[in-house]
């Protein structure tokens, strides 16, 4: 019989643990101690995007997708794919977002999804556009929590061998 698996602070440590034993406790900054187990789980996930297939392409090119209401009167901006105005319900079209952005909000995750381990913990923002009305949720990497700031200057970088996921595009601090 095996002890009491290891306890770590840091996910990282957590991670390294999962890889040599299969378990570990994560112990956060309160001292609440969360047992983590590691057990294989895979599946293929076929799906379509379609009508948000426009953005996903974009992003293959480096291109920021966002959606403009063809209502003249209203003509609401959205930073994200959107088939209808929320605003007023008419139909919307496909506009290119500017890269460069600012950041409006951002939390640091310290648990995150498989895709994401191995950057854990990541910094996911909030982005806020010149002319647009709605903000863009998206990693911020190349830098850490206490980088950040409301309003910092941020900028798109595209992934270049595009995997048709949210995950192709990501910002870092403006250069
Ligand atoms: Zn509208």
């Amino acid at each position: 019989m095996s002890a009491r698996p290891r306890g770590f602070s840091k996910f990282r440590e957590v991670q390294a643990e999962l890889d040599r034993s299969g378990a570990a406790i994560y112990r956060d900054e309160d001292g609440t101690e969360s047992l983590i187990v590691r057990s294989p789980y895979a599946i293929n996930y076929v799906h379509s995007y379609a009508e948000d297939s426009p953005f996903f392409l974009g992003l293959a090119e480096g291109r920021l997708r966002g959606s403009k209401c063809r209502k003249p009167k209203c003509g609401f901006v959205y930073g994200t794919p959107r088939s209808h105005c929320m605003v007023c319900g008419a139909p919307t079209e496909w506009i290119d977002l500017p890269t460069k952005g600012r950041v409006h909000s951002w939390t640091t995750c310290h648990f995150g999804s498989e895709a994401f381990l191995k950057e854990t913990p990541y910094n996911l923002a909030l982005v806020e556009f010149d002319g647009v009305g709605s903000l863009l949720l998206v990693r911020l990497r190349d830098c850490v929590e206490s980088d950040l700031y409301v309003g910092m200057p941020i900028e798109a970088k595209f992934e270049p061998n595009p995997k048709y996921s949210i995950t192709d595009v990501w910002f870092v601090p403006a250069r």
